[in-house]
């Protein structure tokens, strides 16, 4: 079922990937505008005769070497913390740059470069609105209308006035047209990109019920089983053992009767709290139901976890509950087991359970861990 939840999640939202996604669909559009630029070359289209390869692979050299700083600040994560991660803007601009400048090259095609633009403009509709599509588009228009009147003034011969003209205010009107439909997709893309927020928001509350005990916060039994599981896999797959703790709460219920159920709730927290803050790191706490909790503790052997679970036992017996009443007093008892090479889980579990019942039978508030002869005194000391 947690599996499940973090597929979803998965599934819900993924900024990083939407960003390199983008990255790669502006370097995408950049290498075909390239391709059709070195159609053009190879077939004669492309500069005048002083317009040679090296010139052509300079041009080009220079467009690829800022696509590639793009790609590597966004595909790296250098951008990410930036309110654009994607640098939509001043990569929308490159690309247009770069297409304005090759049209000035191509006489005879340079519409069907220019309107690559559109390409441009539609992937930049999925980050940004309406006026950043429209300054976006003014620039197009603009260096449109200078890359034709820069030709014109270089080739005036060849060069069709009305034409050229003509195909640059249907590009203007063209224009128009992607900057409204470009600012409908970009509303679609936020409203959508909100819900898949609220979502993940949602799938993250449902995996922490499926996990955390309502009372405590700590994790629930069958949270804790699938931690055991793990934690057995990985003793099974190499030199590695882990041990765990049964913790049961000294005279619960007269604590209950005495002080009232409220009381005895918040004995519980107030435990779950000590219990989290006398861990280590890498350790585990659950509550099995009640006031019976588990330890796991990886990389752990008997003796390490019986010290760590005396700690928090000592914990416990010095903290001051007097606040809840001034005559409560909490103690708890404890049996520590460590996994033994391919035993089964029910097996280590019911030497923790054995141990526990040692605890309480020689007096509670102590802990105790398995029968070996020396480990027992050091169990009964404390
Ligand atoms: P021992 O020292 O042998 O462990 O005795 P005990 O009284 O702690 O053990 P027992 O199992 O008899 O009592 C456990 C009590 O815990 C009984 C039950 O009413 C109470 N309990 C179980 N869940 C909760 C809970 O969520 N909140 C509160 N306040 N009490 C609970
Ligand atoms: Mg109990
Ligand atoms: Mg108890």
């Amino acid at each position: 079922m947690i599996a499940d939840i973090e597929k979803a999640r998965k599934l819900a939202v993924n900024g990083q990937r939407m960003n390199r996604r983008y990255a790669l669909n502006s370097a995408r559009i950049s290498l075909v505008h390239t391709g059709i630029c070195l159609i053009y070359f190879v077939g004669d289209y492309f500069g005048g005769p002083q317009f040679g390869t090296v010139q052509f692979v300079a041009l080009f050299a220079g467009i690829w070497l800022v696509n590639l700083v793009y790609l590597a600040l966004v595909l790296t994560g250098w951008t990410e913390s930036r309110k654009d991660p994607v640098l939509a803007v001043p990569m929308t601009l490159w690309l247009t740059t770069s297409f304005l400048v090759t049209a000035y090259f191509v006489d005879s095609f340079r519409v069907s470069l220019v309107m690559l633009f559109f390409v441009a403009m539609l992937l930049a509709s999925f980050r940004k609105g309406f006026w950043v599509l429209a300054g976006l588009s003014l620039y197009a228009i603009v260096g449109y209308a200078t890359v034709v009147a820069v030709a014109i003034s270089d080739r005036s011969m060849e060069l069709q006035w009305s034409s050229e003209i003509l195909q640059w205010f249907i590009f203007t009107v063209t224009c128009l047209g992607f900057v409204l439909t470009g600012t409908l997709i970009n509303r679609l893309r936020t409203r959508l990109s909100d819900k898949n927020e609220q979502l993940a928001g949602a799938l993250e509350q449902v995996r922490e019920m499926a996990i955390r005990d309502e009372l405590t916060g700590l994790f629930n039994r069958r949270h804790v089983m699938e931690i055991l599981e793990q934690q057995q896999a990985l003793a099974e797959s190499g030199d590695y053992s882990f041990s765990i703790c049964y913790l049961d709460l000294d005279h619960f219920k007269p604590i209950n009767d005495r002080f009232g159920h409220g009381v005895g709730d918040q004995v519980l927290t107030r435990f779950a709290h000590i219990a989290r803050g006398s861990l280590r790191e890498a350790d585990y706490i659950g509550r099995l139901g009640g006031e019976e909790f588990i330890l796991m503790l990886p990389d752990t052997d008997h003796s390490e976890a019986w010290r760590v679970a005396e700690r928090l036992r000592q914990t416990l017996e010095e903290t001051d509950f007097s606040d809840l009443h001034e005559e409560l007093r909490v103690t708890v008892s404890a049996g520590v087991a460590e996994y033994q090479a391919r035993e089964d889980l029910d097996a280590v579990m019911a030497r923790a359970d054995l141990c526990l019942y040692q605890a309480k039978e020689n007096g509670r508030n102590r802990v105790v861990y398995e029968a070996t002869p020396d480990s027992k005194d050091q169990a009964l000391q404390a």
